[in-house]
């Protein structure tokens, strides 16, 4: 579990850019990569992972054998961005906790900021748990077992 502080979040704005045009900013930026369409498809729903911000949003778009990130930088709204590779943020809480931004991102790094997504599932989840009987703390059941419970 990550270590999070109250009150600051994650900025989550939700990409535009459709993985045609993203395959293409990539293509465009020098990135070689038969499986490069896989890649792409592989993150349907691309979210900025800046604290909440004002200004263009960051998300990282892919990551090269090479371990070489390119970021996509886009306006809120826009169908296209830019893609640039940025090398990685050096901090780190502590050896298995990296900051997974890049170098002179604003705001807070990843353990710095919460994710809304994460508080909202917290907080549905219980409810979930319920309606399934498998009490709080059980694991979560997958739909099959779901649907064999029904029968
Ligand atoms: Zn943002
Ligand atoms: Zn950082």
């Amino acid at each position: 579990m990550k270590r999070q502080t109250l009150g600051r979040y994650v900025c989550a704005v939700k990409a535009l850019v459709p993985p045609a045009t993203r395959l293409l900013l990539l293509r465009a930026a020098g990135v070689v990569d038969l499986d490069l369409w896989e890649h792409v498809m592989q993150v349907p729903v691309l979210r900025c992972g800046l604290e909440t911000h004002d200004g263009p949003h960051w998300t990282l778009l892919y990551e090269a054998a090479d371990s070489t990130c390119c970021w996509l930088r886009w306006e809120d709204g826009s169908p296209t961005g830019r893609v640039a590779a940025l090398p990685e943020c050096p901090a780190s809480l502590d050896a298995s906790t990296p900051c997974e931004l890049f170098r002179m991102h604003p705001g807070g790094h990843t353990w710095e900021v919460t994710d809304p997504d994460d508080e909202l599932w917290n907080a549905v989840m219980p409810v979930f748990c319920e309606m399934y009987g498998a009490g709080h703390r059980g694991p979560v059941k997958r739909a099959e077992d779901v649907d064999a419970d029904l029968d």
